[in-house]
């Protein structure tokens, strides 16, 4: 199959700060009254790994031109915005990639994000997604720069399965050893992402429950998304999370779970003998757009407002072009307010942009 290759960079302007100005007050809504809280930050567009679903190997080859140095945000740049997201009510905020702990000396920019407070004076809830290879080495450093906790993708405990869905030889075992580490460190509690494609690793879902079931991780399962322009998703590989649910409750019965929170993206599932609990993320099958509080900063600095965006907002033109906080802060709430994003509850209506027609960025770009 013939897959286009779509430019990273979007042809977005510097967002619009004039007028009067929009002082940060933590309340902020954008056109759906959903409040702004989680900031996901994409601190690499690079990746050691070309999972099958998100890298593809014959689009991510050897001459795929990733962004330059220069182009990145600078810790700097970042904390400077995660300042302002903060100021607005950001209270959670996630790095992530491509592969984040690629972004050489990511715990400095960990230390700068951990002392940040909300309006009431609360640390951040700081988190990081990793592919978990570079995890037993770096676990320890990740925990004295103040990383409160860590998810981990691990697609299969199956080793040949795993290899050919990393599509770069690399082994369940030092994922495994990676997880075990960061227990060991505190990075507690644990999540695992799991993306469950029908038909490639859909077999590995009770295996994986086995594995993780009374081991203080928290595994969660992933329909698979058709993000990006090049993973050549089709809807009959993607399994209902409501059948991946049915799978481990005839192994292991379950429960039904109270939601942490509104916007919190996983049903939770507690296994009935009380050894932990399982999560499923719906995001085919049971679109959760009404209550997403999700921003995310890709790794150049552009602010998208949906994962399915096909262009987002030059936030890093915006501080290069010597911006002030305020005028910072300013131009975030306007995009903000305007925010009427929903792709998954517009999936496959007539309403939706089509994947042809609006191409859109990459997940490895935007942040997962
Ligand atoms: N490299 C890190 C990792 O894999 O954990 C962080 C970035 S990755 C883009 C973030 C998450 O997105 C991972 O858990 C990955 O499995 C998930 N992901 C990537 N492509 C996906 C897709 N097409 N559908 C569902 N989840 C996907
Ligand atoms: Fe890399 Fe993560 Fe994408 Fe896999 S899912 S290719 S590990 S960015
Ligand atoms: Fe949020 Fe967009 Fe996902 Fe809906 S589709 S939950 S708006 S990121």
């Amino acid at each position: 199959m013939s897959r286009r290759i779509i430019p990273l960079a979007d042809v977005s302007s510097i967002p619009d700060f004039a007028g009067t100005a929009t002082s940060p007050s933590g309340l902020l809504t954008d056109t759906l009254a959903r409040p702004l809280r989680d900031l996901r930050i994409s601190v690499t567009d690079r990746c050691n790994f070309r999972c099958v679903y998100c890298m593809p190997r014959e689009v991510f080859d050897k001459d795929y031109q990733f962004l330059p140095h220069a182009a990145l945000l600078s810790f700097e740049e970042i904390e400077r915005l995660a300042r302002v997201f903060v100021a607005h009510g950001v209270e959670k905020i996630r790095l992530t990639g491509g592969e984040p702990l690629l972004r050489k000396n990511i715990e400095f920019l960990i230390e700068r994000l951990a002392l940040l407070r909300t309006p009431e004076g609360r640390p951040l809830d700081l988190t990081l997604t990793t592919n978990g290879s570079l995890l037993a080495r770096k676990a320890r450093s990740l925990r004295d720069a103040g990383l409160s906790r860590v998810t981990v993708s691990l697609d299969a405990l199956d080793d040949a399965l795993f290899r050919r869905m990393n599509d770069a030889d690399f082994a369940v075992a030092d994922v495994l050893d990676g997880i075990e580490t960061a227990q060991a460190a505190g990075l507690d509690p644990i999540k695992i992402n799991m993306v469950v494609k029908r038909g490639t690793n859909d077999q590995e879902i009770v295996p994986m429950a086995r594995h993780f079931k009374g081991s203080g991780a928290v595994l969660r399962f992933i329909e698979y998304m058709d993000v990006g322009a090049s993973n050549g998703w089709n809807m009959s590989e993607v399994l209902p999370s409501a059948q991946v649910v049915e799978r481990i409750g005839a192994h292991f019965p379950l429960d039904p779970l109270e939601a942490h929170t509104a916007a919190e993206t996983a049903q939770r599932w507690g296994y009935r003998d009380g050894s932990g609990e399982i999560g499923v993320i719906s995001s085919v099958t049971r679109a959760f757009c009404g209550d997403c509080t999700r921003a995310r900063l890709s790794t150049e600095g552009k602010l998208y407002l949906c994962l399915f965006a096909v262009s987002g907002h030059d936030l890093r033109g915006l501080i290069r072009s010597g911006a002030s906080d305020d005028e910072v802060a300013t131009a975030i709430a306007r995009i903000w307010q305007a925010r009427g994003d929903r792709y998954s509850q517009l999936r496959g209506s007539a309403s939706a942009p089509s994947r042809e027609d609006s191409p859109r960025v990459e997940m490895s770009y935007i942040g997962g």
